[in-house]
């Protein structure tokens, strides 16, 4: 099939690189020149594992194209994703304006029969709004045809996103049409080659489906920290807890890590649109809330534990900080704990060194702080440092010369964000060890 994908982002450039290599011709639309431009030739704006070789063979296949041109990417295509960012506004709403205008814009031109698919995470509702756009073309004469829309909400995960988008869990469709579920059914086909994968309903519920999910992972989050926070005070420890946890099939296994709380650039703005659609029905969204509140403080308590370390005094203390990016695999800042955290320390007179293998440029730009020095290595990161803490599980984190850190740290302290470390491990090369949950270092 023809497909167009519109706004090459972490998910428009994965869908769209992924649909290439299933045989589909693709073209990558984005209204940021300079990023066409640098795809063109062959620089991805982001890192995402496995994807840089899919884009470049896809492209030598002749599957790929990238253009800014709307109307010149839109013109041949069977299917038109609509992969924009959905970003929260300062009220905490979705930011859906942008991809309404895009929407209008296409309408304005598009004169084919074509299915048109939303795959950003929208508020329910936005694909009727978007439907009714391509309506109006129609009713006044303009188009022969009519668009249907249909939504998709992505699920993939920064870091292991190809993987994710070849081996999906499951593949939402939300279509008002038999044509428009059929379609999409036929797309990804050969990502369901059983076809048990693919899940229909209807457009508003699709559309939802992707909020639900955000705020059942956030949960966890927040519900494991806050567990570690009171195993943490009743004197237990939290680690082999979730070993209890993971083993009971009908908790599950995953999402079970105590840590500096969630961030990226999905859950937070998920729950808070969640929360303002709930406000708009008069749903008090009380658990919500509180996984909101919980995560907020999570990265509190961990500041509240090295202020303390320092006896409340932060000015001029030489902290290092290992992992930026939100998660691994990833060098997307977006709301990550690390940025909070650093904010926080540079606001106190700290002076941060921080190292990250793939985040650090981000950082730079988004904390340009004369106190926040961005360095090579993680070793460069703790020379005449004061203390570290380890803000993102890096595979390189993960085993770290314990005798080296307590010779060089000037107050031997590791501030473990991730729970990667074993108390007991730290404790016989004399470093003191902060967990999640707990209230100073042990
Ligand atoms: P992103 O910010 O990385 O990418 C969005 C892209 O759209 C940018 O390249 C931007 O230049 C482009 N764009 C903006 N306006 C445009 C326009 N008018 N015409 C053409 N291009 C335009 O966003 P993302 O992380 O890829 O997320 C996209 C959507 O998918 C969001 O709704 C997000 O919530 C959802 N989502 C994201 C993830 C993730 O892990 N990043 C996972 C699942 C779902």
């Amino acid at each position: 099939m023809n497909v167009a994908i519109i706004g090459t982002g972490y998910v428009g450039l994965v869908t769209g690189a992924c649909l290439a290599e299933s045989g589909n011709s693709v073209v990558c639309i984005d209204n940021d020149a300079a990023k066409v431009a640098s795809l063109r030739e062959g620089q991805l704006p982001f890192h995402e594992p496995l994807l840089d070789d899919l884009v470049a063979a896809a492209r030598q296949r002749g599957k790929l194209w990238f253009t800014d041109q709307l109307e010149q990417g839109t013109r041949a295509a069977d299917i038109i994703f609509l992969a924009l960012g959905t970003p929260s506004g300062a009220d905490g709403y979705a930011q859906v304006a942008p991809l309404l205008q895009c929407a209008q814009d296409l309408a304005a031109t598009l004169r084919h029969k074509c299915l048109v698919v939303v795959k950003s995470t929208v508020p329910p509702g936005t694909c009727a709004t978007i439907q009714a756009l391509f309506d109006m073309q129609l009713a006044q004469g303009n188009a022969a045809y009519r668009v249907s829309v249909a939504s998709n909400p992505e699920f993939l995960s920064e870091g292991s996103a190809v993987a994710d988008f070849r081996n999906p869990a499951r593949i939402v469709v939300g279509a008002a049409n038999d044509h428009a579920a059929g379609t999409l059914r036929q797309l990804y086909a050969p990502f369901d080659p059983g076809g048990k994968l693919v899940m229909e309903m209807d457009v508003r519920s699709a559309e939802f489906a992707k909020y639900a999910c955000n705020a059942m992972l956030a949960a966890r989050i927040s519900l494991i920290n806050e567990l570690a926070n009171i195993a943490g005070r009743i004197g237990a420890d939290i680690a082999p807890i979730c070993r209890v946890l993971r083993s009971d099939p009908r908790i599950g296994s995953q999402y079970l890590q105590p840590g500096a709380g969630y961030g990226g650039s999905c859950l937070p703005k998920d729950l808070r649109a969640l929360i303002r659609m709930a406000q708009d029905e008069d749903e008090p969204a009380a658990i919500l809330r509180s996984v909101e509140q919980v995560n907020q403080r999570q990265i509190e308590l961990l500041y509240d534990a090295i202020a303390r370390h320092f006896w409340g005094r932060l000015k001029g203390r030489r902290i290092a900080v290992w992992g930026l990016a939100f998660k691994p695999g990833t060098d997307d800042i977006r709301e990550a704990p690390s940025v909070a955290l650093i904010q926080s320390l540079l606001e106190a007179g700290a002076r941060v060194r921080a190292y990250d293998p793939l985040a650090e440029s981000a950082v730079g730009s988004l904390i340009p702080h004369a106190n926040l020095a961005l360095v090579d290595s993680a070793r460069q990161a703790c020379e005449n440092a004061d203390a570290l803490v380890v803000m993102t599980e890096w595979e390189e984190f993960r085993a770290p010369d314990f005798g080296w850190l307590a010779a060089t740290l000037g107050t031997p302290a590791v501030f473990d964000a991730r729970d990667l470390y074993q108390s007991r491990e730290l404790h016989s090369f004399g470093l003191r060890h902060y967990r999640p949950g707990q209230k100073r270092l042990a």
